[in-house]
């Protein structure tokens, strides 16, 4: 059985996990230089930091048994300290009651991908985006932009975010019912964007939460978080603060010019802190995540009614949860469901 994979995110890396042992040919292509889509790790001036998904969550006994006892667990660290609150007014409070465990990786969140692609024979084509894929003779062919051949397989599993994904189904060469279908499914699957601002001080923050989070959903910043909390990212005497901006904040600025909104952020964490000093970092990086969060998931069945031609889709918004842990998940169910179809053919 060939398998093509697009996407090396947490999902397209559980699904080439689930097939390890399946007798399959897989291949994954993805756009990135790097594997982990979203859940990005990035390095600077001696620094590690997770700038899209800060963790995995111990919400799944499946994944958590992966992180814990499958995977290589050298260098998996835990964030200890608590997550606390603050209002659209500004006003911080001790918090939220919480027992998760929040898991990364001293080298960053991204050794998760590669961990589980290194546990398969699975041929990872990282800087390859696919542009097309083709029905040609009962087989699956996929294409880059230069209209070059990527190969023909069996079966094929479609990981972008859904409106990525709703693009190449869109395109794609099937004239089947089907494929209207999942295309209208998947396309109506809304997206929250989020702009990232990392901002980094050459000394110490005397606070004891690890992250804070805007429980109204008003506030300019969502998500404040300390990176020098994770060990190995941040060097003794440095702090790294990791903003994910409100949804409509960011979603309102997308399209700008980055160093404009980064410049915004940065005074909007200043004055969350209430603290001058972190009005003036020392170096600074951003990333504005258009397709960040799917709000919900992808509703109905049409997704799952392409399966019988060996079409299937995997992601955190078929899982209908913008977590790490939901589309690895939603990929171990997705391989399994390849294996019982082609021995469901064998037999
Ligand atoms: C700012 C931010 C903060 C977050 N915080 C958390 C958190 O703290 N905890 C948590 O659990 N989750 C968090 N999330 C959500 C989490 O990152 C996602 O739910 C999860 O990573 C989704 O994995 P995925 O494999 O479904 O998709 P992705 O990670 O998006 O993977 C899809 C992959 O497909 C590739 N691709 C797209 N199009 C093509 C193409 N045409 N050809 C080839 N490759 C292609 C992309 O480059 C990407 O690598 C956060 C997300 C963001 C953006």
């Amino acid at each position: 059985m060939t398998v093509a994979i697009v996407g090396a995110g947490a999902a397209g890396a559980a699904i080439a996990y689930a097939l390890r042992d399946a007798d399959a040919d897989v291949t994954v292509f993805e756009k990135s230089r790097g594997v982990c889509g979203r859940a990005a790790t990035r390095r600077k001036e001696g620094c590690r930091y997770d700038y899209g998904a800060n963790y995995v969550k111990d919400d799944d006994e499946r994944v958590t048994r992966l992180l814990t006892e499958e995977l290589d667990t050298n260098g998996l660290v835990e964030v200890e300290e608590p997550v606390w609150t603050f209002d659209s007014a500004g006003e911080i409070s001790p918090g939220r009651d919480s027992d998760e465990r929040k898991w990364t990786y001293e080298d960053g969140i991204t050794q998760l991908a590669k961990r589980l692609f290194a546990a398969t024979d699975a041929t990872v084509q990282r800087e390859t985006r696919v542009e097309t894929v083709a029905r040609e003779e009962g087989r699956w062919s996929l294409a880059d932009a230069a209209d070059t051949v990527l190969g023909s397989f069996d079966t094929v599993v479609l990981t972008p975010p859904a409106p990525q994904t709703a693009e190449l189904l869109a395109a794609m060469a099937w004239d089947d019912d089907r494929r209207v279908a999942a295309h209208d499914a998947v396309a109506a699957v809304d997206y929250a964007s989020v702009f990232t601002a990392v901002l980094h001080y050459p000394f110490t923050l005397d606070r004891s939460w690890y992250a804070l989070i805007d429980t109204d959903g008003e506030h300019p910043v969502g998500w404040l978080a300390r990176e020098e909390l994770k060990p190995g990212h941040v060097p003794e005497g440095e702090s790294l603060l990791v903003a994910q901006m409100g949804h409509d904040w960011s979603g309102d600025r997308i399209d700008d010019d980055r160093d404009q909104v980064l410049r915004e952020a940065v005074g909007h964490v200043a004055e969350l802190l209430d603290d001058d000093r972190f009005a003036a970092p020392d170096w600074t990086d951003r990333q504005g995540w258009r397709y960040a969060l799917p709000d919900g998931g992808v509703t109905g069945d049409a997704h799952r009614s392409t399966e019988d031609a060996g079409l299937y889709f995997a992601g955190d918004w078929v899982a209908g949860e913008a977590r790490v842990h939901a589309a690895l998940r939603n990929g171990f169910a997705v391989g399994e469901r390849i294996v019982e179809a082609r021995n469901a053919k064998t037999y």
